[in-house]
Formats: C-alpha cells, structure tokens, sequence
C-alpha cells in the first residue's frame, strides 16, 4: 500500500470529516497507473473514479482554505508534476516516445537522448507603493474583473526578473518605478507558474490602462481597499504584509 494525492486535473479527491481533511489515500499498487512520487512515500495519481465511497472532489485552490498551506502546495506539486507528465510523451525534436527517467527527474528520448525536464514559468507579481498608497487593477478579462490586484505577468526569454518588473508595469499602467525588491515567492501549478513576489516605488508617470490586460487601475491606501484577492494567493500576501494585516 502507498499513500496517494489523488488528482482529476485541477480538482483533488479529498474526505470532508467535520474534525479534518483526508486528502491522502492508502490504495493497492497498479502497475499500469502512471503515478510520480511527489515527496518520499507520497505518489500522485490521475483518477476519475473515487477512492472511497464518501469521497468527493474540489478544486485545489480549495484546499488551501479547507486543510490550510501544506496541503494546498503538496497537492499544487502532484499536479503540476503529473500535467508535465501528460504533456511530454513523445519528444519535441525527433518525435519518438519519451520514457521516465528516474535519476534525473525527467522525461528522456532514447531515439536522440533528449532530456525533458518539468517545466516551469515565471511570473513576477509587483505591489507598487507611492507613499501609504498602492496601486491595484482591475482586469478586463470577465473571469478576473470582480475583484482588484497587483500588476502581473510572464517573464520573456532572456530577461532578468527585474527587468520584467519594468516591463510589465509599463505595458500595462504606462508607469516608471525604482526601488523593486524581491519580497517572496509562491507555486501556481495552474498548470506551471511559479509567482515571483517583489515591491516596487513609484517613481513617475500618469497611470494609463493598456485597456488590453488591465481595465482600471488606481491608488487605494488601507482604509479604501476594494474586493482584493483570496488568502490562497500571493497577490493577497503582498498586500497584507505591505499594509501588515
Ligand atoms: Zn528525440
């Protein structure tokens, strides 16, 4: 018997007793099942069928609030790995199929010897502050425009994180800032995102939406906030610790 987290894309199979949450299940080996250890004696495994009787699902995001941090990054990890697994069975570059390569954490091509690794993408996440003021943003995309957050985005191949900072800020709000620090970081395995946390000061500039991305954007100080980010997210970490709530 090995203890598994128990995946169906982004949805986890979990047991909501009123006391806790089982989200680890002990389940007999399957030898045709792809599975990926995830820390040592703990594997993750896709399933749609459910592993007891009372089992239900919820989105992972869910289990942040419902079994707390622990929980929430253990299973963001078995997802993460498991979609890089579903995603790279056969090779990029020569188009055979790719086999497990235990030793080295990756996928390999034993055609052409190429080795695929988990892939992961950043993103850096900047809190800008001018004075006890900061700057949050409504996006104009409608799955993300009920509530206000910092500025965010993808960094480009070959650029420094701090250099997207800049970048980011003005594309999307038309501002300069200084002082951009690296305040903490955070997995979003929605797939593969990993969040780079930073500070930035206001330096100059009038703030002007691209209207592409970002739909308003404005100064908000402590006492003004508007709907902001949940708890699960980094977004809502730097403004906490900036307002220290
Ligand atoms: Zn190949």
């Amino acid at each position: 018997m090995s203890q598994y987290i128990l995946l169906d894309g982004e949805e986890i199979w979990i047991e909501d007793h009123p006391a806790n949450i089982i989200y680890l299940f002990s389940l007999p080996e399957n030898p045709d099942a792809i599975k990926e250890e995830i820390i040592q004696g703990i594997y993750a495994r896709e399933t749609r069928k459910p592993p007891t009787a009372i089992a239900q699902k919820v989105n992972i995001r869910k289990l942040f609030e419902m079994a707390g941090p622990e929980a929430f990054n253990l299973a963001g990890k078995a997802h993460q790995i498991l979609f890089w697994r579903h995603t790279h069975q056969y090779c990029g570059k020569c188009g055979s199929p790719l086999i497990r390569d235990h030793a080295e954490h990756a996928m390999l091509c034993t055609a052409c010897k190429l080795f695929f690794y988990p892939r992961i993408n950043p993103v850096v996440i900047t809190l800008i502050h001018k004075g006890d003021a900061i700057l949050l943003a409504k996006r104009t995309d409608p799955g993300f425009n009920h509530f206000w957050s910092v500025i965010a985005g993808f960094v480009e191949a070959g650029e420094p994180l701090e250099e997207a900072v800049q970048r980011e800020i003005t594309e999307e709000v038309g501002l300069k800032v200084r002082n951009i620090r690296y305040i903490s970081s955070q997995q979003w395995p929605f797939p593969n995102n990993l969040m780079v946390g930073f500070y930035a000061e206001y330096d100059s500039g009038e703030i002007t939406p691209d209207g592409d991305e970002i739909a308003e954007a404005q100064w908000f100080t402590k006492d003004e906030l508007p709907r902001i980010p949940s708890k699960v997210s980094i977004a809502r970490h730097l403004i906490d610790s900036f307002f220290e709530m």
